[in-house]
């Protein structure tokens, strides 16, 4: 028998709580996990809540990212003892995820845990921690280099903002980070940031398709209105990574940022992401990350926490990464 936070339908409604059940229940899959940490993403807390369209099938077991020891495998990749990480792949989406003390899955989903990392401190970078690299490495292959001006990060005081900053600043970026709460500007100079944007400084709709050249890179978490206007404000021939749309999916813009300035905009999908690559992002993140940064941005939490930290994230008021100790 295990715990688990278990989302269940009712007419138009979700409800979310902790329900005792037995192995048999678990999904198919070739590797069985003793999950010990998960994590709290922005699309957690749709999934803990009414869905956002990405729950199929009720009753479910939410929790996108989760790290832990292999239980029992039919797989020659994995063994039991042997400590896994995984996200992405629509865990806890279409398939149940880690806000459970077992989780069965198929074993191309898993990786080993990345040396150096616990499984506390994986799930601390977590999906959105590990999206951040991913933007970052996208950023370096278009040729982002120390020096050539401040990077802005948007949604900083998130999961994906809070690790981009101290990724970036480990790399020796200038840093620029766009928070909507002054009162979190102590905590990202912290992480690295060397300037703080106030967000209604960049969140106006754009007016000019142009505006100074000012970014010499972005990781925006925000998209909408805010990811149109940072378009006309990046330097000539850099890149922006989009990741996210907590401030919306419209993309009210012109192409000419595109066409004067040679703007790219880069897509970053983590869900699908290759396992060569992810490999590759999280060993710079065990290389790069500063191991006590990593623990300032943690808020830890049980699976008791999830219902009310998944309405919290979903209105913007999460900082940093919550992980989930889930034993
Ligand atoms: P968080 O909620 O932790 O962070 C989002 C941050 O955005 C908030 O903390 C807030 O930062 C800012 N924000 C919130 N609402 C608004 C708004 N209306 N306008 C402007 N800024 C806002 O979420 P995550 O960091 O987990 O995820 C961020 C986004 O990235 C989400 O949309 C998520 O779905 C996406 N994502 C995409 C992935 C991919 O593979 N492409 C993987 C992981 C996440 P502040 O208060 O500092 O302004």
């Amino acid at each position: 028998m295990f715990r688990a936070l278990v989302v269940e339908k009712d007419g138009d409604d979700t409800h979310a709580g902790i329900q005792v059940m037995d192995e048999s229940r678990l999904p198919d899959g070739d590797v069985t996990v003793a999950v010990e940490y998960s994590t709290l993403n922005y699309k957690d807390g749709l999934c803990i809540g009414p869905g956002g369209g990405l729950v199929r099938n009720y009753p479910h077991v939410p929790g996108i990212d989760f790290a832990g020891t292999v239980e029992s495998s039919d797989s020659d990749r994995f063994k039991p003892g042997d400590k896994v990480v995984l996200t992405g792949w629509r865990v806890g989406e279409v398939h149940w995820g880690g806000y459970a003390e077992k989780a069965r899955v198929k074993a191309d989903w898993l990786l080993p845990l990345p040396d150096g990392l616990t499984t506390r401190q994986a799930m601390a970078v977590g999906t959105a921690g590990l999206t951040a690299m991913l933007a970052l490495l996208r950023l370096e292959d278009q040729g982002l280099q120390p020096g050539q001006g401040p990077v802005l990060v948007t949604g900083a005081s998130g999961g994906v903002g809070s690790v981009a900053v101290a990724l970036l600043a480990a790399a020796g970026h200038e840093v620029a980070a766009v928070t909507g709460r002054p009162d979190n500007a102590d905590y990202l100079k912290d992480l690295g940031a060397t300037t703080i944007v106030p967000r209604e400084d960049i969140a106006e709709t754009v007016k000019r398709p142009l505006e100074s050249e000012t970014w010499a890179g972005c990781i925006d978490a925000v998209g909408g209105a805010m990811l149109a206007r940072v378009l006309g404000q990046m330097k000539h021939g850099a890149s922006v990574a989009a990741v996210g749309l907590a401030g919306g999916a419209n993309l009210p813009t012109t192409v000419v940022p595109f066409l004067l300035r040679g703007i790219n905009l880069l897509g970053i999908d983590s869900v699908t992401c290759p396992n060569e690559i992810r490999g590759v992002a999280w060993s710079r993140i065990a290389s790069d990350l500063d191991l006590s940064k990593l623990d300032g941005m943690v808020v830890p939490a049980t699976l008791e926490d999830l219902p009310e930290l998944g309405n919290s994230i979903l209105e913007g008021g999460v900082k940093g990464r919550v992980v989930v100790d889930v034993t």
